[in-house]
């Protein structure tokens, strides 16, 4: 048989395959699209009355109690609004309590969403960068500098100040007998930094993860992304300390950002999420704040 013989007579078997190959792509593009809009919005139990909601690719927690729901960040006006809703549906409690984590707009927009029955808390930076910034949220009623403890329907969520790092105004938020930390932007869960790291404050940022890891819970539910540990917390910091140590080093050896961004290489950290895409701007935002700090002469 000739190549061209075989060539024929092998030519519909091999274009059923194709066809069959394209197919199946297909349906897993849709597969992929459906999931993704399925996980849009979301609500998933944490622990106890605790739960996790999820507008994209933003995570907020909720506790209900017998005398009204706990709500932290509203994400945007429209998530809010669905979030509303489906309070009244499931839990047919007032929202009580509105706490933001930090001022960044993609975290708190859409508060009055909520303001109509429940008191806005955050810290007080967050409230002047509020003002300052004219997010598009309702400004807080009630803000502390330190620590604050909310009681309500018998159940309890702490509120600390962990300093600057991601931002200067970034509070924790404690659910003691649920065992968890909401902790948002400043511990992703086995994944790097965001970016170029904006709005940064460094090594602040480390002493923050310090800060955490001496609190006593067990699950680490983060803004973006899976839940962790605390174990995540202590990795990520571990992940931070080794960039800046790179970093540092090799801007004392006089190299220019773009040789950082060839040399430097952190493959222990490389399996995790948004490592390829992001591990030139982490340099790049660690570098920026290496260069603000480092003596002239
Ligand atoms: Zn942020």
């Amino acid at each position: 048989m000739t190549k061209v013989d075989f060539l024929k007579a092998n030519f519909y078997h091999v274009k059923r395959i194709v066809t069959g190959c394209l197919m199946l792509a297909l349906l897993l593009l849709a597969c992929v699209t459906n999931a993704e809009e399925v996980a849009k919005r979301k609500i998933t139990r944490i622990a106890g009355d605790l739960y996790r909601f999820q507008n994209k690719f933003h995570f907020s927690v909720f506790l209900v109690t017998p005398e009204g729901i706990i709500v932290t960040d509203p994400i945007n006006s429209d998530a809010a609004q669905w979030l509303k809703a489906e309070l009244v549906k499931r839990f047919n409690q007032p929202v009580k309590y509105l706490i933001y984590s930090h001022d960044h707009v993609d975290h708190i927009a859409g508060g009055e969403v909520f303001a109509d029955s429940a008191v806005v808390v955050a810290h007080e930076n967050a409230r002047v960068n509020i003002i300052g910034e004219k997010r598009p949220t309702a400004i807080p009623d009630i803000t502390f500098s330190d620590q604050m403890t909310i009681e309500l329907g018998g159940k309890t969520v702490e509120l600390t100040y962990v300093g600057r790092g991601h931002s200067d105004n970034m509070i924790v938020m404690r659910f003691p007998a649920e065992r968890v930390l909401f902790a948002v932007d400043f511990i992703p869960v086995k994944a790097v930094a965001w970016k170029n790291m904006t709005d940064a404050y460094i090594p602040d940022w480390m002493d923050a993860i310090k800060l955490v890891e001496t609190m006593n819970f067990d699950i680490l539910v983060p803004g973006h992304g899976p839940i962790g540990t605390k174990a995540d917390a202590s990795a990520f910091r571990g992940y931070m300390e080794t960039l800046y140590d790179e970093v540092l080093r090799a801007a004392r050896d006089g190299k220019s950002l773009q040789e950082m961004k060839e040399s430097i290489r952190l493959d222990q950290y490389k399996n995790w999420h948004l490592y390829e895409k992001f591990i030139s701007l982490n340099i790049e935002g660690m570098y920026n704040q290496i260069k603000l700090h480092r003596r002239g002469n």
